[in-house]
């Protein structure tokens, strides 16, 4: 097993002081894929007080004392390292009303969510797998840690990591937990916004977005997190892009649903105004032929272009005339801006105009030369308005 030299000077200084260390969940579930690692846990047996005592020399981030994690930067290098724990009762369906520290590591790997998240290593002690883990790793297969659905009562937001794994990792859901999704779907009720929009944007950007989705839809799990939300294979054509994606699975819904929609997900403002953008774009305007509407369109969507493109392509469109039209627009630096203009509000104003006559002047300039690019020079900017009034 391969991992950062970090993580193994922590799970090491662990060991050296009598504690039991191991890597745990995600980090090892991937490289247990030869996927690249995202963030890596280290779960042990030693009490966080312990565990300041151990790192006395190193900094430590106290990230989540009462839950028993520390971030301790070694090297720099933050390693989140968590005590062995057993969540208590979940009171509404999402957080544990107490964690209780415990020196049993099969303990701790039983409160985890999948069989694939709930394996531990170390060099000592090779893996250690509880739950057939490794297996349903190689079979694909995204199953409940213990009765199903007594996890998914405990924390509905299980159900969407159920999804957003199975789409990012491109593994089937395994029938019981499948069935537990369906029975306690309704706890996802009283589950945050900002929760469900975050598994949303992993889910979304998943190889299997498509799959996992429609699975979603059947299940009825979609109806309760966004019931607007059109699913079709195009998704899959689609850049894995959150905005872009989810702006294709909310494309025919009007604006002050889909508003009120991407208010009520807590998204970034970002995310909210290109969203927006893509989808009033996609029910306004249809695909560019000519070099003059691929400008226009290009100025009026901006970085949006290829996205919108990608929409329509998802959709069945011819797309690439229009790409290259763009690519020759690009190369020849055609003006697609006010701010590009020969002519500017300051030679407006040279020229007496005034007011709002110099904005709406502008406009008129950029309007002619996105028909005829070679307009863009300031004599001929000035002829042309000398015709014009
Ligand atoms: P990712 O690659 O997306 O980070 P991950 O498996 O590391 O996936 P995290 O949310 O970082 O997911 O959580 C780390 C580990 O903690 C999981 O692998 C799992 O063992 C456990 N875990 C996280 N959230 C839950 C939960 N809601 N219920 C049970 N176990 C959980
Ligand atoms: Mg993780």
């Amino acid at each position: 097993m391969n991992y950062p030299k970090h993580i193994r000077f922590v799970i090491e200084r662990l060991r050296a002081h009598g504690f039991e260390a191991y890597l745990v969940g995600g980090a090892l579930r991937d490289a247990l894929l030869s996927r690249e690692p995202g963030d890596f846990d280290v779960t042990t047996s030693a009490l966080p007080t312990e565990m300041q005592a151990v790192f006395a020399d190193q900094r430590v981030i106290e990230t989540g004392l009462k839950h028993g994690t520390l971030t301790v930067l070694a090297d720099g290098c933050p390693v989140e390292v968590t005590t062995y724990r057993i969540d208590g009762e979940y009171r509404d369906a999402r957080h544990p009303e107490s964690v209780r520290f415990t020196r049993s590591l099969g303990e701790d790997l039983a409160r985890r969510d999948f069989t694939v998240n709930a394996m531990a290593y170390s060099e000592e002690s090779g893996l250690v797998d509880l739950f057939g883990g490794k297996e349903d790793l190689e079979r694909g297969i995204i199953r409940a840690v213990g009765d199903p659905e007594r996890r998914f009562s405990e924390d509905a937001l299980r159900i969407l990591r159920a999804f957003r794994f199975s789409s990012k990792l491109g593994f089937v859901i395994e029938p019981k937990t499948l069935a537990a999704i369906e029975t306690c779907k309704g706890g996802l009720l009283k589950i945050s916004a900002e929760r469900i929009a975050s598994e949303l944007d992993g889910l979304l950007v998943g190889q299997n977005a498509y799959g996992a989705l429609s699975l979603m839809a059947d299940s009825g799990v979609l109806a309760l997190v966004m019931p607007e939300a059109a699913v079709e294979g195009a998704l899959s054509a689609l850049p894995r892009e959150f905005a872009v994606r989810l702006a294709y699975l909310l494309r025919n819904v009007d604006k002050e649903a889909l508003s009120a929609r991407l208010h009520a997900l807590k998204l970034s403002n970002t995310v909210i105004r290109q969203v927006t953008e893509l989808v009033l774009l996609s029910q306004s305007e249809s695909l560019p032929m000519h070099e003059p509407e691929v400008r226009r369109l290009m100025a009026k969507s901006g970085v949006l272009f290829e996205p919108f493109l990608a929409m329509l392509e998802a959709n069945g469109l011819k797309v690439e005339p229009a790409r290259q039209a763009a690519a020759r627009i690009r190369a020849r630096g055609d003006c697609l801006s006010v701010s590009h203009l020969a002519l500017g509000g300051a030679d407006l104003m040279v020229l007496g105009y005034k007011g709002k006559a110099v904005g709406a002047t502008l406009g008129l300039l950029l309007n002619a030369v996105l028909d005829d690019p070679t307009l863009n020079e300031k004599e001929k900017l000035i002829q042309y308005l000398k015709q014009e009034n």
